[in-house]
């Protein structure tokens, strides 16, 4: 066979192994040509909820296709558009009364940058300040790189990436620093926004901070009238034990961004939604104050079938319950490494479970990644380590031995580690 001309994302080709080819999905399961069936820890990088293939929305994605594929949705609307943003609004918190289709995570937090700025010019009072919090993660795409952390991921574009004002991480302890820097750079009134990512910061490493601090950031941003941006991409649809992690602060943020889970993984598509007074800025005869956005695939009549019988199964089945139940089983299974000098820094928020391996240099950790990734699919786990942060970010369909076989394979991967040293 010719060689393959795919160039994978996040991929070095020329020390990483052939990707095994995936041919069947199902539940908490990718199957490999060869048969063997992979535990997909990651939820396929944070998008399956559910599991692979929920019947309700393979079956909604079949019906859809038998009347509709994509419809320009300037001056044309649809049916599954029109219910699906209803029921968006009525499940995000209260206040967030207009939803902005686009097809991507990325593609949601631009959408959300450029509602801010349009916002504040459009009331005569251009701000083009953003403030982001130190180890965020918004996306791949200039404007969501300029508004997440800088390093070698994006050291190549970095001449080309905006200026931002960034506010420490909250570490525990350290909360007040991180108010503190954003009630001074928010005395001036110049920020436009503030944008983070609501109680973990996925990509930056798991990194957890309790609510208090979000609803605390939500009330100084309030004051100093900053727009406050939630981006929800990952932790929406009950990752964090809640459908949204803002509820967990009792906030309702200015903008709210989501994907991954929309669809309960199944298609890209993406919603940014909106305060009244976000879109009332934008509304007006003057044809100047349009909201001047859009992706080809805006509102794809087949993704927003498949996230309309998401929500069904939301409604219909007992979710809640199971993101529970998950839950706990996380924070009793991974508590196992509480007392183990291997591992720092075990926590859970939701269902989301991680763990720091203690490994003093992080240049040594970037040479084992690969060699540990390897170490999981060779005992048909898909876990893909953030440095040195083990996470466990599983379909809510995994039950309490598949997670026994995980959380005993990361001890054996810890003893790897040690040994490799
Ligand atoms: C994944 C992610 C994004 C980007 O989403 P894409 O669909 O990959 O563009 C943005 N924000 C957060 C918090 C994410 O985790």
């Amino acid at each position: 066979m010719s060689r393959s001309a795919v160039w994978h994302p996040f991929t070095q080709h020329a020390t990483e192994p052939v990707p095994p080819t995936i041919v069947r999905t199902d539940g908490a399961y990718v199957e490999t040509r060869d048969g063997r069936r992979i535990l997909d820890a990651i939820s396929s990088w944070w998008v399956i909820t559910h599991g692979h293939r929920h019947p309700k929305i393979v079956e909604a994605i079949r019906d859809a296709t038998a009347t509709l594929d994509q419809v320009i949705f300037a001056g044309l609307s649809h049916e599954p558009a029109e219910r699906l943003a209803s029921a968006l609004v009525d499940m995000t918190p209260p206040g967030l009364d207009w939803v902005f289709y686009s097809d991507s995570g990325s593609t949601s937090v631009e959408v959300a940058l450029k509602m801010a700025l349009g916002f504040h010019r459009n009331n005569g009072f251009p701000r083009a300040g953003i403030v982001v919090m130190e180890d965020s993660y918004h996306g791949d795409t200039f404007g969501t790189m300029s508004v997440g952390a800088r390093g070698l991921f994006n050291a190549a574009y970095e001449p080309l990436l905006f200026e931002v004002d960034t506010i420490p991480f909250p570490a525990a302890g350290r909360e007040l620093n991180t108010l503190d820097a954003f009630e001074r750079l928010t005395r001036h009134r110049k920020a436009a926004a503030l944008i983070v990512e609501p109680l973990v910061l996925g990509a930056g490493g798991m990194r957890m901070y309790p609510a208090s601090v979000l609803a605390e950031l939500k009330r100084i941003a309030e004051r100093s009238e900053t727009l406050f941006i939630a981006d929800e991409v990952m932790t929406g649809w009950g990752r964090t034990g809640t459908m949204f992690a803002c509820e967990q602060a009792g906030i309702v943020p200015d903008i709210l961004c989501t994907s991954k889970g929309l669809t309960g993984g199944s298609l890209p598509l993406a919603a940014t939604l909106a305060t009244d007074a976000i879109f009332r800025a934008h509304y007006s005869t003057d044809r100047t104050k349009t909201f001047f956005h859009s992706s080809s695939y805006t509102a794809n009549p087949i993704a927003c079938a498949a996230a309309l019988a998401n929500v069904g199964i939301w409604n219909d089945e007992p979710v809640a319950e199971r993101v529970a139940a998950l839950s706990r089983m996380q924070a009793q299974k991974i508590a196992r490494f509480k007392e183990d000098a291997r591992f720092e820094n075990v926590r859970t928020t939701g269902t989301i479970a991680a763990v720091d391996l203690s490994v003093g240099n992080a240049g040594y950790l970037a040479k084992v990644g690969p060699k540990l990734r390897a170490f999981f699919l060779e005992r048909a786990l898909l876990v893909r380590p953030l440095g040195n942060v083990i996470y466990v970010l599983p379909p809510y369909c995994v039950t309490s031995d598949e997670l026994d076989r995980l959380y005993a394979t990361i001890d054996e991967a810890a003893a790897f580690v040690s040994d490799k040293r």
